[in-house]
């Protein structure tokens, strides 16, 4: 047997930027993208799939966001965009979005879809071909890593899923993403996939979770378990909230927990890097608001009645130890401070704010600005945002455009492309 060298570990990769905007009915401004960005550096999250490079009007976020990379605000945390995994999207992407350093490749790999979506045109072999030139592609034009995603891949027949992978590890990606793009799956069967990857790819694997089936989590977690059993690291794929197509994905913070607090999981099953989970009620609240979708009373964790005790026996079992009825503290989520809600009178942030208000409103929050016209330059700023999120911006939005109003500058501006047909 081959001597193992280091124990696989569990990192966590963030897609609330990509697939849940692409949820029907929902979406975020560029800003609101940033600060979850932000909110996911904080977090300790690895990846967030950050947006579509190909798309224009992602375009100028993608780059501000790049550029607050480098700045080391967003830092450790790496930015990654989703493209289809054929050559024309990398070459979209590259020129659209010059400094993207990394690449999700996605194809669909199962014979439904051969069938159903290609509607026969295309060959298993094909599939392979176009994903390999994509990836030769990325890497010619300064990709630095590649991950390759297997789209309905519990609807692939393993054995073409095995070469699938070894051919995008030949060519130099660094991942491959197992999708389970329809929650087809169960912890059993998805447990058994994932090490089978493991042991026949050998490479590193994403696992990707959707909750069709309520188990997108417990799939997560037993597809990790799966892949470090097997021998290779695993990335799992989540959102904040679960928000994602249709019944959602794996929820964050959810994921998170599993990870850390089930039953001998943690005993036996390591982080790639530390998690800071006193992060999770600000960005689960921040993204209800962005989405403007309410958290559940019931969520893991940051739901309004995660820790709320009202029968007599759990009240007075958790007042004599909290480990009697709770598995883990309020605390640790970041909950329980005081919130400040303001019931006199308000001044708010808008579209059509005058300056003097504005300054009050960021005075409250203890920043001043050195003349008039400053201020009247990030609150043009504030404007834009406002108009894009139609609504308020949190404090944290307001704090981010007075810190870096050039970024912040970028992130708001949209130029449609001029029309030449109409
Ligand atoms: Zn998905």
């Amino acid at each position: 047997m081959a001597k193992k060298e280091q124990t696989p570990k569990i990192y966590f990769l963030d897609v609330t930027n990509r697939d849940g905007v692409q949820t029907a009915k929902l979406g975020l401004s560029k800003l609101e993208k940033t600060m979850i960005n932000i909110y996911l550096n904080e977090v300790g999250v690895f990846q967030s799939e950050f947006g579509f490079p190909t798309t224009r009007h992602e375009a100028r976020y993608l780059e501000a966001n790049l550029e607050l990379v480098k700045m080391g605000v967003l830092k450790p945390i790496r930015l990654e965009g989703w493209i289809r995994a054929i050559v024309e999207d990398v070459k979209t992407a590259f020129k659209f979005v010059p400094n993207i350093k990394h690449l999700n490749l996605s194809i669909s790999t199962s014979e439904q879809m051969l069938k159903g979506k290609f509607r026969g045109k295309k060959t298993g072999d094909d599939i392979i071909k176009e994903m390999t030139n994509a990836v030769d592609a990325a890497k010619a034009m300064g990709a630095e890593s590649i991950g390759v995603n297997a789209e309905d891949g519990s609807r692939t027949e393993l054995g073409f899923l095995v070469k699938f992978g070894l051919a995008a590890k030949e060519h130099g990606a660094a991942r491959l993403r197992y999708c389970d793009t329809l929650g087809y799956d169960n912890p059993f069967t998805i447990y058994e996939t994932m090490k089978a990857l493991a042991e026949n790819v050998v490479m590193p694997l994403e696992v990707h979770c959707h909750g069709d089936l309520g188990m997108a989590v417990a799939n997560s977690l037993a597809g990790a378990k799966g892949s470090v059993d097997g021998g290779q690291d695993v990335y799992i794929n989540t959102t904040v909230n679960g928000i994602g197509e249709r019944a959602g994905n794996a929820d964050l913070v959810a994921s998170v927990l599993a990870v850390n607090k089930s039953k001998s999981f943690a005993k036996n099953y390591q982080l790639g890097n530390p998690i800071k989970l006193t992060v999770a009620a600000k960005i689960a609240e921040f993204a209800s608001y962005a989405f403007d979708v309410p958290i559940p009373l019931n969520q893991p964790g940051v739901g309004a009645n995660a820790f709320a005790h009202a029968s007599g026996i759990h009240a007075d079992g958790v007042l004599k130890d909290p480990e009697n009825y709770e598995l883990y503290s309020y605390k640790e989520l970041g909950r329980g401070k005081p919130k400040f809600v303001e019931t006199g009178r308000e001044i708010i942030s808008g579209q059509y704010s005058g300056v003097a208000g504005f300054r009050h409103l960021m005075g409250k929050m203890n920043v001043s600005f050195a003349s008039r016209d400053e201020a009247a330059d990030i609150l043009e700023l504030v404007r834009y945002a406002n108009v894009q999120s139609h609504k308020p911006l949190v404090e944290d939005e307001l704090l981010f455009i007075a810190k870096y109003p050039h970024i912040a500058q970028k992130v708001l501006t949209q130029t449609p492309l001029v029309l030449e047909t109409v």
